[in-house]
Protein backbone atom coordinates (compact mmCIF):
# COMPACT_ATOMS: atom_id res chain seq x y z
CA UNK A 1 0.00 0.00 0.00
CA UNK A 2 1.36 3.59 -0.86
CA UNK A 3 0.94 5.83 1.53
CA UNK A 4 1.24 9.52 0.61
CA UNK A 5 3.31 12.65 2.30
CA UNK A 6 0.51 14.35 2.98
CA UNK A 7 -1.02 11.09 5.29
CA UNK A 8 2.15 10.54 6.81
CA UNK A 9 1.99 13.85 7.95
CA UNK A 10 -1.22 13.82 9.64
CA UNK A 11 -0.24 10.21 11.53
CA UNK A 12 2.34 11.99 13.06
CA UNK A 13 0.34 14.93 13.71
CA UNK A 14 -2.35 13.20 15.38
CA UNK A 15 0.36 11.36 17.99
CA UNK A 16 2.20 14.49 18.29
CA UNK A 17 -1.23 16.66 19.45
CA UNK A 18 -1.50 13.91 22.55
CA UNK A 19 1.39 15.24 24.17
CA UNK A 20 0.59 17.05 27.16
CA UNK A 21 4.41 18.75 28.29
CA UNK A 22 4.62 17.07 31.38
CA UNK A 23 8.15 16.16 31.12
CA UNK A 24 8.04 12.82 32.12
CA UNK A 25 9.86 11.48 29.43
CA UNK A 26 12.91 13.60 29.74
CA UNK A 27 14.70 12.25 32.97
CA UNK A 28 15.53 8.83 30.94
CA UNK A 29 16.71 10.76 27.91
CA UNK A 30 20.55 9.87 28.10
CA UNK A 31 21.02 12.89 25.40
CA UNK A 32 19.65 15.11 27.15
CA UNK A 33 20.98 13.79 30.41
CA UNK A 34 24.58 14.47 28.55
CA UNK A 35 23.70 17.71 27.02
CA UNK A 36 21.55 19.47 29.64
CA UNK A 37 19.41 21.10 26.93
CA UNK A 38 15.65 20.38 26.73
CA UNK A 39 15.67 20.50 23.23
CA UNK A 40 17.89 17.39 22.86
CA UNK A 41 15.02 15.65 25.13
CA UNK A 42 11.87 13.72 24.08
CA UNK A 43 9.81 16.42 25.20
CA UNK A 44 11.66 19.02 23.32
CA UNK A 45 11.78 16.49 19.98
CA UNK A 46 8.41 16.64 20.46
CA UNK A 47 7.98 20.64 20.18
CA UNK A 48 10.74 20.93 17.27
CA UNK A 49 8.14 18.01 14.98
CA UNK A 50 5.28 20.11 15.74
CA UNK A 51 7.01 23.31 15.38
CA UNK A 52 7.80 22.11 11.52
CA UNK A 53 4.73 20.47 10.85
CA UNK A 54 2.34 22.97 12.15
CA UNK A 55 4.58 26.22 11.57
CA UNK A 56 7.11 25.07 8.73
CA UNK A 57 9.81 25.93 10.82
CA UNK A 58 12.76 24.05 10.32
CA UNK A 59 16.60 25.53 11.48
CA UNK A 60 20.08 24.29 12.43
CA UNK A 61 18.64 23.94 16.32
CA UNK A 62 15.78 22.21 14.93
CA UNK A 63 17.23 19.60 12.68
CA UNK A 64 19.66 18.98 15.79
CA UNK A 65 17.46 18.51 17.83
CA UNK A 66 16.17 15.55 15.80
CA UNK A 67 19.19 13.80 14.45
CA UNK A 68 20.60 14.10 18.16
CA UNK A 69 18.61 11.23 19.37
CA UNK A 70 19.67 8.04 19.51
CA UNK A 71 16.71 6.07 19.66
CA UNK A 72 16.63 4.47 22.17
CA UNK A 73 13.33 3.84 23.22
CA UNK A 74 13.33 5.11 26.77
CA UNK A 75 11.36 7.75 26.49
CA UNK A 76 8.35 5.26 25.07
CA UNK A 77 8.35 3.63 28.29
CA UNK A 78 7.61 6.82 30.52
CA UNK A 79 4.97 8.09 28.41
CA UNK A 80 1.74 8.82 30.38
CA UNK A 81 0.08 9.40 26.85
CA UNK A 82 1.13 6.57 25.36
CA UNK A 83 3.36 8.30 22.46
CA UNK A 84 6.01 6.52 21.55
CA UNK A 85 8.75 9.54 20.53
CA UNK A 86 11.12 7.52 19.14
CA UNK A 87 9.13 5.93 16.74
CA UNK A 88 7.61 9.75 15.88
CA UNK A 89 11.46 10.95 15.38
CA UNK A 90 12.00 8.52 13.08
CA UNK A 91 8.84 8.57 11.07
CA UNK A 92 9.24 12.17 11.24
CA UNK A 93 13.05 11.53 9.32
CA UNK A 94 11.54 9.62 6.80
CA UNK A 95 8.63 12.28 5.90
CA UNK A 96 11.80 15.09 5.92
CA UNK A 97 13.21 12.84 3.13
CA UNK A 98 9.94 11.80 1.51
CA UNK A 99 9.58 16.06 1.48
CA UNK A 100 12.87 16.60 0.08
CA UNK A 101 12.76 14.23 -2.75
CA UNK A 102 8.99 14.18 -3.50
CA UNK A 103 8.87 10.01 -3.11
CA UNK A 104 5.32 8.37 -2.06
CA UNK A 105 5.77 6.43 1.05
CA UNK A 106 5.72 2.77 0.48
S1 LIG B 1 14.68 7.63 21.88
FE1 LIG B 1 15.73 9.62 21.59
S2 LIG B 1 14.42 11.07 22.70
FE2 LIG B 1 13.87 9.02 23.45
S3 LIG B 1 15.14 8.66 25.27
FE3 LIG B 1 16.28 7.80 23.50
S4 LIG B 1 17.65 9.45 22.77
FE4 LIG B 1 16.07 10.41 24.11
S1 LIG C 1 5.81 11.88 28.69
FE1 LIG C 1 4.58 11.92 26.78
S2 LIG C 1 3.04 13.51 27.17
FE2 LIG C 1 4.69 13.86 28.66
S3 LIG C 1 6.12 15.32 27.64
FE3 LIG C 1 6.85 13.23 27.19
S4 LIG C 1 5.95 12.74 25.16
FE4 LIG C 1 4.75 14.48 26.05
Amino acid sequence: MVESIGDLRIKIMRELIKCSYCGFCEWVCPVLSAMKRRDYGPRGRVNAMLFHLRDGLMGESLKESIYTCLGCGSCSTQCIAGIKPEELIRSFKHYMYLSSTGKSVT
